[in-house]
């Protein structure tokens, strides 16, 4: 089975969320709720890509990802492009894109951060390098990469 037959093929309605960092889709799976209802969703993990080495992909029946959602998955996976399927075929296809800010979804890796000692939410403002994605803490001003941010366990997402 060829990469394009694995990434398309046997979906008739839903979405592909494909050119997923290696090791993030259980991530984008818990930030989109994907497993918290009966939708039926297939994931690979560390396919190979020829741009990216290794890559995930997920598919998704009958669900379609919003803007809102392509801004969170870009935080996990800024490289992932999203196909929309209709009928079996790839009636669109596009690209995610980081948003501006990310609000309560992530958690700040400075103890001393007044948001672990005071009940607000967390902001984090988005700058990307080189396909790096860097966080700066809206509250200690700190910048942190993505992989040095946890995601909040029981964290309900927000735009
Ligand atoms: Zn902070």
């Amino acid at each position: 089975m060829n990469d394009k037959t694995l990434s398309v093929s046997a979906i008739k309605e839903g979405s592909v969320i494909d050119h997923i960092t290696a090791r993030r889709a259980l991530n984008i799976i818990s930030l989109l709720k994907l497993a918290d209802n009966e939708m039926r969703v297939t994931v690979g993990l560390n396919l190979k890509s020829q741009s990216m080495g290794l890559k995930d992909l997920i598919k998704v029946e009958n669900f379609f990802i919003s803007p809102a959602h392509a801004a969170q998955i870009a935080i996990f996976a800024s490289q992932a492009t999203i196909n929309v399927i209709e009928n079996y075929k790839v009636i669109k296809k596009f690209q995610v894109q980081l948003p501006e800010a990310v609000h309560s979804i992530l958690v700040c890796p400075n103890p001393h951060c007044i948001t672990h000692s005071e009940p607000v939410r967390t902001v984090f403002t988005v700058e990307e390098n080189n396909h790096c994605v860097i966080l700066r803490c809206r509250f200690c001003e700190k910048l942190f990469s993505r992989d040095e941010i946890q995601e909040e366990q029981s964290g309900t997402v927000t735009r």
